[in-house]
């Protein structure tokens, strides 16, 4: 093996990721004095959270009447009744409190007249526990709420002494007897190695879209902490439900904030028809995305959709007064114009459902703690390793989020996190030494692909990925599809063990950064068309055209799966029933959570 130039660090903390979710653990963390760095493969105000454009939701209540039992319902009925009772709790009780601390440290929300922070509505957000009009829940910074809150926190960390190590990759995971004690990272323009010893280590490496051909997401999304924690022998839980965003630009896949649906924006068909009237004649283009995305399915497949192959929809937004065009959706009206040449005053916006959200992950319960589960107790946590944001799975969306749920679960978790972290983490206790033979199991894995020369490229390994999952794990899923899935990927992960990266360089080698990503979309790959093909039902964004009807009492069940190598071995774990507090002491009504047939 190749020696490689290593340095060491020795931390109570080593977050994995600044992105919304890293970048507030870090500052959780920090602040309680907590030695913490934070790696990351981009520089932190380029994470994938920047791009985030519509909101956070939080039951503030500043445009109306709301509260966070409303809140927890519709994130119930959006999850499908998979999501875990304790988590959603969680997640719509700590809301509130977590976007007033956003506030404190300085992230300039759009205001109402009075001054207080200014709520959009959104799909799937309602009031009365699903009977009454759509409320007004998600925060917003214009059309760049995501950006706002980056640069807040992390200007907020670098102010609590987090100490930042920035475009270093960081490669696996050291696991000690049972638990992790560190990771291994690459640092990308000196091509030295850098080994964090840590007693926590936090994965919030966000999603693996680029699984997909075509996606909303970063480039960098590519599911780096699912990759590592796959290979450390951890399980991955409900990949199988993977987002579809209804309103990508039809060619480029950016995305148009459905926070156009909601300040009034409508799709309509080839007949100039608005459709989702038909569909779902409350909520209308706010119904849950799942939802909305199978209508623009069908009315494509039915022969109504628009452009000269008949395959995309159209978002207007001419009937807007300009004012709110340019006030409320600044960015978006820009994006057409690029992507779409669409002068959206004048024109619709030709869209189409686009890869968007990856609902599952690294399974971790609402501290944020990841989990092992096994037969006899499938709440076992894994010590010293946590995961939050879109990485990891607590699991609140169930099989569907509901938009601007994601910022919000960044917070609330990330926050979380810290907390747990300040009670869990021994700060008198010394930092675990170096696992050797952990250390150089990771370098030569590294190594190995740094000379790999097989006879297959990356990028055309990849393209081979992207296309079979777009193709098999879409939309609408049948058997046939699923099982071809299945077998096709089987056989392109495969050949895993066939790539060529033609540049050996240690310095900004872009060829096999790429590579160790692809490594790392390929199990969470794996996993997702596994996972569905094995899921004889519909739910949420897991639409099975031989089982259309959800099947509560076979498969309200978290998936577990097992990636080793190319073959995936799968298991289930019980849905969370029980609340966090009972309706005595001022808990929700479980009546008004129970299952029923999901309509908007
Ligand atoms: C276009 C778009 C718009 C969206 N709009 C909204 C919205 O309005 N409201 C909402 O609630 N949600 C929205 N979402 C979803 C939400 O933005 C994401 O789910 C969320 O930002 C993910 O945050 P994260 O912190 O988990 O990860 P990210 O922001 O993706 O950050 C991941 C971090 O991990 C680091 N990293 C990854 N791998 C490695 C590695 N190997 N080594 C070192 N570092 C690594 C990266 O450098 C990065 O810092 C949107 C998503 C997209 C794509």
């Amino acid at each position: 093996m190749a020696a490689y130039e290593t340095q060491t660090h020795d931390y109570d903390v080593v977050v994995v990721g600044a992105g919304g979710a890293g970048l507030r653990a870090t500052l959780g963390m920090a602040e309680q004095g907590l030695r913490t760095a934070c790696v990351t493969k981009v520089f932190p105000t380029r994470s994938h959270t920047v791009a985030a454009q519509g909101g956070i939701a939080a039951s503030l209540a500043n445009m109306g009447p709301d509260n966070w039992q409303w809140h927890m319902y519709d994130t119930v009925k959006g999850s499908d009744w998979l999501g875990d009772t304790d988590a959603m709790e969680y997640l719509a009780r700590e809301a509130p409190k977590a976007v007033y601390e956003l506030e404190h440290y300085g992230v300039p929300f759009s205001r109402t007249e009075d001054g207080k922070i200014y709520q959009r509505p959104f799909g799937g957000h309602t009031t009365e526990f699903g009977e009454g009009p759509p409320v007004q829940r998600t925060c917003a910074a214009a059309d760049r709420t995501g950006h706002a809150i980056l640069h807040t926190l992390y200007g907020q960390s670098l102010k609590n002494n987090a100490e930042f190590f920035i475009e270093y990759f960081a490669l696996d995971l050291m696991i000690t007897d049972g638990r992790c004690t560190g990771v291994v990272c690459w640092k990308l323009d000196d091509g030295t190695i850098h080994v964090f010893n840590a007693k926590m280590v936090v994965l919030a490496t966000g999603g693996y879209g680029r699984a997909y051909f075509s996606a909303t997401s970063a480039h960098t999304c590519t599911g780096d902490g699912g990759g590592m924690v796959a290979r450390a022998g951890l399980p991955l839980q409900d990949m199988e439900f993977v987002q579809f965003h209804p309103t990508g630009i039809y060619g480029s896949g950016c995305l148009i904030t459905e926070g156009a649906r909601g300040e009034g924006g409508y799709l309509t068909n080839s007949e100039g028809e608005r459709f989702m009237e038909r569909y779902a004649p409350t909520y209308k283009d706010l119904a849950s995305r799942d939802v909305v995305s199978r209508c623009m399915t069908l009315e494509i497949r039915e022969g109504r959709g628009v452009g000269e192959h008949k395959d995309h929809i159209f978002l207007n937004l001419m009937h807007l007064p300009p004012e709110t065009l340019a006030e409320r959706l600044p960015g978006i009206s820009e994006s057409a114009r690029i992507f779409a040449g669409v002068d959206v005053t004048r024109a619709p916006i030709p869209v189409i459902p686009t890869v968007h959200y990856n609902m599952g992950g690294i399974p971790t319960n609402y501290w944020g703690e990841v989990l092992a589960p096994t037969e006899d107790d499938p709440d076992r946590v894994f010590p010293g390793l946590m995961a939050v944001g879109e990485a990891g799975c607590a699991s609140v969306h169930g099989a569907n989020r509901l938009g601007s749920n994601s910022l919000i679960d960044l917070v609330v978790f990330g926050r979380a996190a810290a907390i747990r972290a300040g009670q869990v983490v021994d700060r008198a206790g010394a930092v675990p030494a170096t696992n050797k033979a952990e250390l150089d199991r990771a370098l030569d894995r590294f190594d190995g692909l740094r000379h790999a020369n097989g006879t297959v490229r990356t990028a055309e390994l990849r393209d081979q990925m992207q296309r079979t999952m777009q193709a098999d794990a879409a939309v609408f899923r049948t058997d046939k599809t699923l099982a071809e899935g299945c077998r096709k990927m089987e056989a392109i992960a495969a050949k895993l063990d066939d790539l060529k990266v033609t540049d050996r360089g240690l310095i900004w080698n872009t060829d096999l950064m790429e590579t160790l990503e692809l490594t790392n979309l390929m199990p969470n790959a794996l996993a997702t068309i596994v996972a569905a093909e094995a899921r004889k039902e519909s739910r949420g964004a897991h639409a099975h055209e031989d089982y259309p009807e959800r099947d509560d009492a076979n498969w309200r069940k978290h998936s577990l799966a097992w990636v080793e190598g190319n073959k995936v071995k799968l298991a289930y774990r019980p849905v969370h029933l029980e609340p966090l507090t009972r309706v005595e002491e001022g808990g929700i009504d479980l009546q008004k959570i129970a299952p029923k047939k999901r309509v908007y």
